[in-house]
Parts: C-alpha cells; structure tokens; sequence
C-alpha cells in the first residue's frame, strides 16, 4: 500500500524538500579512493584515514564532518572496526575482499554506531509535518530471514563481521541493517553525468514511496545533499512516488 501524507499538491519544478545530509552513506566500492566519502566529490588528491585506511576525505573539513555527529552514526566509531578489516584474512578469500560493497560497509557503520549509541535510533527529523528517526525505516527484517538466497549471503559474511567486531553479531544485526540499506537507499548520481556514485539513507526521503516505476517526483544531488523535485502536477495528498 502507498504511503500518503498530507500536503497542498505541486506544480513540475516544485521543490519538495531538501535534505542537508545522509543518515548513512556509502560510495560505490569501484570509486573508493577516488571520491570523497563525505561529500562525494572527485579528487586526484584525497586524504586517506589514517586510522582504518579505508576511508578518504577532500580535506580535514570533510573528515571532520564525517568523523562524528550528534544525529546520525559517524565514522568515530567504525573506524576501529574497519581497521580490522585490513588484516582479516583467515575467514574470507581476498577476491570477496576486495568486492565488499557499499551495502556491506553501511552495514557495518549502522552496526557500529548503534550498539555504541543506541539512542541515535531515535533521533527525529520533522519532514512535511511528520516524524521519522531510524526505527521508523523498513527494515524487511523478516523477509530477509525467510528468503533462502538471502539469509545465506548474509549468513555467508557472519563470520567476517564477528571477526571485525570482536564479538558475535547476530544474524538478526546483519540483516536488519543490511535490510534497512537496501530498501531505504537512494542512488546517489553525479548530476551532470548521471552516473551512480554510491548509495544512501535519508530519514526525509523515507515519507516517499521509494524505488517507483511510476515517479511524480525525482531526486537530485549536489554532492550528498538531496533535493526532490516534482516532475509531474501532484494533486493535495497524493502520493509522492520516486525511482
Ligand atoms: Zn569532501
Ligand atoms: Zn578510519
């Protein structure tokens, strides 16, 4: 069933709404090193993190504001996790190494950030009038368990996780993260090319119904912050559909 909410309609061009900064955020693997992690700009002279090096920022500024926030998980406590990473080699082959993808390094940034500040689930953004935090999202927790092909991939990378955490991360874990990346990412698209550079979650774009074959509204991006804009006439109170 479509999400509806209340609003007065829009006209094509309208601006929707405007989301500042991703909940989480994650680059394409094949651009890592290439883009910066926070902002999304291309750079021949990227910064490495010093800590985990699997993270690279334009500058201090962008490493800072990646670092840690009051209102969404950061790079503060992931960092160790990820550092890790770099010396696992018992458990999984280099070849899947080297293929994490994005949904695997958001997983694991929303895992680590929510067992070290749980609270971060609860904080709320007021968008077109309505409340949403992170427990809010769709999960597909429940899907994910029951669909075979599913829960063995996740079930696949259980062991990389408890090796990286130093401690069991339950199945459950893995998949309502994985579960909430997927069904409440965007695509994030360079605006002139059109490319896809990575994915993310914005709690302000979670009132839309999302990944629409019939969309009366579409995202747009200036680095990672989004804007919806109308594409068709919206009559009050309809749905609002993107892709
Ligand atoms: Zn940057
Ligand atoms: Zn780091």
């Amino acid at each position: 069933m479509a999400k509806t909410l209340a609003h007065d309609g829009y006209k094509p061009g309208d601006v929707i709404l405007e989301a500042p900064v991703p909940y989480v955020q994650m680059i394409c693997s094949q651009y890592r090193g290439k883009i910066c992690n926070f902002c999304f700009k291309e750079s021949e002279s990227l910064k490495k993190c010093t800590g985990c090096g699997w993270m690279f920022y334009c500058d201090k500024k962008c490493q800072k504001s990646d670092w840690a926030a009051e209102t969404r998980p950061g790079h503060k406590h992931e960092c160790p996790v990820l550092k890790v990473l770099s010396f696992v080699d018992s458990v999984v082959d280099q070849g899947m190494l080297t293929s994490l993808s994005d949904m695997f390094f958001a997983a694991v940034r929303m895992i680590a950030n929510h067992r070290v500040k749980p609270s971060l689930r609860k904080v709320t953004v007021n968008v077109l009038g309505i409340d949403r935090c992170y427990d809010d999202l769709i999960s597909r927790l429940e899907e994910i368990k029951s669909d075979p092909q599913m829960s063995q991939s996740m079930g696949r990378l259980q062991p990389l996780y408890k090796q990286i955490f130093d401690s069991d991360v339950s199945l459950d874990e893995i998949c309502e993260a994985n579960g909430a990346f997927l069904e409440n990412s965007l695509h994030i698209t360079d605006p002139i090319t059109k490319v896809k550079l990575g994915r993310a979650v914005y709690l302000e774009s979670s009132i839309f119904n999302l990944h629409s074959s019939n969309p009366n509204a579409t995202p747009v991006f200036l680095g990672n912050k989004l804007q919806i804009l109308a594409i068709k006439s919206i009559p009050p109170s309809q749905p609002l559909h993107i892709p």
